[in-house]
């Protein structure tokens, strides 16, 4: 599939507020600087239309992007960690588990991680919670010119065996780079073929 039209349509933070068309919604999510807006702006070919970290003043919003006029591209906030006075607290806004909780149109997401690092909790966390919904979800692997080809085998397979510990099963998962426009093609086709499923 190849994305001829991309339009931003709205931003939220109320699911019941997200588009009532019955289109499908694909939701991308991941940590903060996971390189989120890159790829998404890379998947639609466009320079700006998510924004990027570099731009100030980014806010928190669910935000969806009506693409082929027939699915939406979500585009979730970066979950982080918020420095409390005794430890660290692991931060997903209650309006983003109300999004997948109730969310019909929500046909799967896919979870950001920076190919470079370790298997970290709260992305492991946020997967096993997805997968305690039954919240169909992908990994895209970002960033991956940052890395040689057999370096990126051996991450790939460190986080799967880190993702044991929780999984009898893998999710399916995408290898790219928005730099290198690289692998893009392969989520693009998935999305199309869960589209004709439906
Ligand atoms: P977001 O916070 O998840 O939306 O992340 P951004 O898209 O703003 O990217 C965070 C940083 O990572 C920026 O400095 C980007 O230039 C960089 N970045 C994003 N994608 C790539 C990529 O595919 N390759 C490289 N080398 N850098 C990237």
């Amino acid at each position: 599939m190849q994305i001829i039209s991309s339009e931003f349509l709205v931003s939220n933070t109320e699911v019941a507020k997200c588009p009532n068309n019955y289109l499908p919604d694909y939701a991308f999510i991941g940590r903060s600087n996971v390189g989120k807006s890159s790829l998404i702006n890379a998947l639609c070919n466009k320079k700006s239309l998510a924004k990027t970290s570099s731009r100030p003043g980014k806010t928190q919003l669910i935000n969806h992007f009506l693409i082929n006029k027939s699915w939406h591209l979500v585009d979730l906030p970066g979950y982080g960690y918020a420095r409390t006075s005794r430890n660290q607290k692991k931060i997903f806004q209650k309006f983003i588990i109300l999004y997948f909780k109730e969310r019909k149109q929500l046909v799967s997401a896919f979870v950001l991680i920076d190919i470079r690092h370790e298997p970290l909790p709260i992305d492991l966390d946020f997967m096993y919670w997805l997968g305690e919904k039954k919240i169909p979800f992908s990994i895209i692997f970002t960033k991956s010119d940052k890395l040689k080809s057999d370096k990126i085998k051996i991450q790939i397979e460190n986080y799967f065996k880190k993702m044991s510990d929780q999984w009898n099963f893998f999710p399916n998962h995408f290898i790219t780079s928005a730099k290198k426009k690289n692998g893009l093609e392969n989520v693009l086709t998935y999305v199309e073929e869960l589209n004709k499923l439906k």
